[in-house]
């Protein structure tokens, strides 16, 4: 029978050796610590993504949470984020003292402007968005209020590098922008890996504070901090992977575009909105038989995930304690699922999956 991993991370031939010349190149010059990739990564991230500055930092939620520290959130203030999303967010806001405020989503997933609109307060300083599943939330709406309310927005684009809405990149949005490039991410590292991008100088040089134990000059600590340094192997290897990754996104993008052609009459897929460019982090389906549909899609060898199966609000170390409405996420939460959509599947790959979703439903559901 086929296998189909949800994800393939091995390095093909061609890539190790690009890669492994850009680890030994590392290893010859011996700057080990921030070396020259790492600022060599910050400057083409922050051209990708249209800002003036990029920080590496050493994951995604040390991005997201250094970017509400360098932007002075901390306790007594709120935060209104999504209640979909992977915890590191939530983690983020709570770890700065600061209150997260979760709201509802829309039927794409992403956070609901007008959910955020009916839960400001005076408290709330920030609106921190996620561009889940690797498209972009509806940042005009989420800008204008932000304006109107004088509110910081702290843009999540761990899902989505890459991503655009109207030619504008994901990241280019809000006051600041948080990173990840886990092996997981569109654009991967082999390992932790993450970066905060802004237009401000005075951000900028308190984030290069922040990284490094909230030292100036290596040694005078102007703030407590702890060490979230980017690795200087992880910044080579980005460097390289930065290169082919639109490539790979029109690959991703392909694969999605097979599927939606092959199911959009059998089981609802993701829709790409006008003027959206998404980079399908995931490809996410919706289901009320998804837990049936993922043990049918096993027993053929495919392997799927539900990303993520337990809303933030809802994890242990949250519940009952915010503020938050998220009744439309917590239907949706109980038929997501994501299908393999990575960039090493061959068309047939994914014309057997589809043909497996379809055998499935054909059997007598109904989606
Ligand atoms: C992966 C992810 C993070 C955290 O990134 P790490 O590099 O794993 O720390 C934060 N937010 C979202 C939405 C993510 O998907």
């Amino acid at each position: 029978m086929r296998k189909i991993p949800f994800l393939d991370l091995r390095v093909d031939d061609k890539e190790r050796t690009c890669l492994l010349a850009a680890v030994d190149a590392v290893f010859r010059h011996g700057r080990i610590l921030l070396g020259p990739e790492v600022e060599a990564f910050e400057s083409a991230l922050a051209v990708n993504v249209g800002r003036r500055f990029a920080v590496g930092v050493n994951s995604g939620t040390d991005a997201v949470y250094l970017a509400l520290r360098a932007l002075g959130i901390g306790p007594g203030d709120e935060v209104i984020t999504t209640s979909m999303s992977w915890i590191a967010t939530a983690n983020a806001i709570a770890l700065t003292g600061a209150a997260p405020v979760f709201a509802d989503v829309e039927d794409n997933l992403n956070i609901d402007p007008e959910s955020v609109d009916r839960l400001l307060s005076p408290r709330v300083k920030a609106i921190l968005p996620v561009h889940f599943t690797g498209s972009v939330c509806n940042m005009p709406a989420l800008m204008a209020l932000a304006t109107r309310h004088q509110l910081l927005v702290i843009e999540d684009v761990a899902q989505a590098y890459g991503a655009t809405l109207d030619g504008k990149p994901a990241g280019s949005f809000g006051t600041i922008a948080a990173f990840s490039m886990n092996p997981m991410k569109v654009l991967a590292a082999c390992g932790e890996a993450g970066a905060v991008v802004t237009d401000d100088v005075e951000t900028r040089d308190r984030l290069i504070a922040l990284r490094y134990n909230g030292t100036v000059n290596r040694e005078t600590c102007i703030e407590p901090s702890h060490n979230g340094r980017l690795d200087t192997v992880q910044a080579a290897i980005l460097l390289q992977r930065m290169k082919t990754c639109s490539a790979l996104v029109a690959r991703r993008r392909a694969i999605a575009a097979l599927y939606r052609k092959l199911l959009y009459n059998i089981v609802k897929t993701p829709v790409e909105r006008l003027g959206h460019h998404d980079v399908y982090y995931n490809f996410t389906l919706q289901t009320p038989h998804r837990d049936e549909l993922r043990l049918f899609l096993e027993s053929r060898g495919i392997e799927t995930k539900i990303q993520h199966p337990i809303l933030m609000p809802e994890q242990p170390a949250y519940s009952g304690r915010y503020r938050g409405e998220y009744s439309h996420a917590k239907e949706l939460v109980k038929h997501i699922m994501c299908l393999p959509v990575h960039e090493k599947l061959s068309d047939e790959d994914v014309c057997y999956v589809a043909q497996c979703v379809v055998d499935f439903f054909k059997g007598g559901k109904n989606a």
